[in-house]
């Protein structure tokens, strides 16, 4: 029997494969765009000015610099930096941070966004926005920040390092994993879901062997592109609400979060059915240790603990997340995050 299910998904187009850098001139042509806000992170300077060059003069103004979980300022600062040049067209290269960036933009403005991902985060292909003010991460969804053409280039990712990648990599397959327990899943984002941890599980390995391997280079980023589109298509539950509370109130990195994380949300709500999918897709008899040994064989973080968040800050984030808790598979109260939070800190197999 199938269960009831509510899909919605919004479309971008997606421009997939090595080289696929070489036809964003084209690509910005065919939205009949004349002046671009270029929006690229410290470490995607070489590719942005590569972009550049292949725009033709269309690119009226620039920002070079991004902070993670998008700070209101920074917002505030793009959006005048867009209407000074008259933007008709924001285009961000880098990881999730330069994506946030032109999404908070996008959001103000209605700009439309090409972005050309150079991390596993996803971002790009979700209409989910998030800001940060006064130490508080907001998130929503506004189908006006969802790209409408992303440019997928294996050759861009090849100089991030080996432990960013990995954990860049664990941040993908937790929007993949949350679709596990996510409401009224449709079949179609299931198998989509399923897809994109069989890709993932075999290409980190690889990636972080070789960071130049190209083939491997390839995978990664098409689960990549899958786990943003599951993002987009699902709901959000306890585990991408851990991070963006962590993220938010404590100015804790991204992905590293994820990796750190997700074990031990697994196993929390290891009662959901579905999670034995994930189990199998990820070739282990069980989905959180699966994850687990995954997470150690890639070198990927293996502990919260960070300046500015250890054991003293446990039950705050817990009464945090338990004062609006995610839908999810099991209820979400205070003592449980406190033992995911105190399993996260520590990084041993999950029990
Ligand atoms: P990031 O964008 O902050 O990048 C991390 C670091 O990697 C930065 O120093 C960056 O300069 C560097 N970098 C990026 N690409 C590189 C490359 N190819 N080679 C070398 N260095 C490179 O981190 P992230 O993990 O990609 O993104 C995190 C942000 O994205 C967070 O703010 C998170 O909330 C957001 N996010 C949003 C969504 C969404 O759907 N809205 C989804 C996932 C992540």
């Amino acid at each position: 029997m199938t269960d009831r299910f509510v899909h919605e998904q919004g479309a971008s187009r997606v421009v997939f494969g090595v080289g696929a850098l070489d036809g964003a001139g084209d690509e910005v042509a065919r939205l009949g765009a004349r002046r671009v806000l270029l929006i690229s992170d410290r470490h995607s300077a070489a590719h942005a000015e590569a972009v550049a060059g292949r725009l033709g003069g269309r690119v009226r103004g620039r920002i070079t610099r991004t902070a993670t979980h998008v700070p209101g300022e920074s917002a505030d600062a793009a959006s005048r930096e867009a209407a000074a040049h008259g933007a008709d067209l924001l285009l961000c290269v880098g990881g999730g941070s330069a994506t946030g960036l032109a999404k908070a933009v996008a959001l103000r403005t209605g700009l439309r966004i090409v972005a050309v991902p150079t991390t596993y985060a996803g971002s790009e292909m979700t209409p989910i926005w998030g800001l940060t003010r006064d130490g508080r991460k907001e998130t929503g969804r506004d189908p006006a920040v969802r790209p409408v053409t992303v440019i997928y280039d294996p050759a861009l990712t090849t100089r991030l390092p080996g432990r960013l990648s990995a954990a860049s990599g664990m941040n993908a397959l937790a929007h993949l994993v949350e679709a596990a327990y996510a409401p009224r899943l449709s079949p179609l984002t299931a198998a989509v879901a399923d897809q994109g941890i069989r890709v993932l599980a075999k290409a980190l390995p690889r990636v972080v062997t070789d960071p130049e391997d190209m083939a491997a280079r390839s995978d990664a980023l098409q689960g990549a592109w899958l786990a943003g589109w599951v993002l987009g298509t699902t709901a959000m539950g306890l585990h991408h609400k851990l991070c963006h509370v962590l993220g938010g109130s404590y100015g804790l990195p991204h992905a590293a979060t994820h990796s750190a994380l997700l074990p031990y949300v697994t196993a929390f709500n290891r009662r959901a059915p579905r999670l034995g999918r994930v189990a199998e897709a990820l070739g282990a008899a069980d989905a959180a240790t699966g994850l687990w040994e995954l997470r150690t064989s890639i070198g990927a973080p293996a502990s919260l603990a960070q300046p500015g968040f250890g054991t003293a800050d446990i039950d705050r984030v817990a009464g945090l997340v338990a004062a609006e808790p995610p839908a999810g598979p099991r209820p979400v109260e205070p003592a449980g995050v406190r033992a995911i939070l105190r399993a996260a800190l520590d990084g041993a197999r999950p029990v």
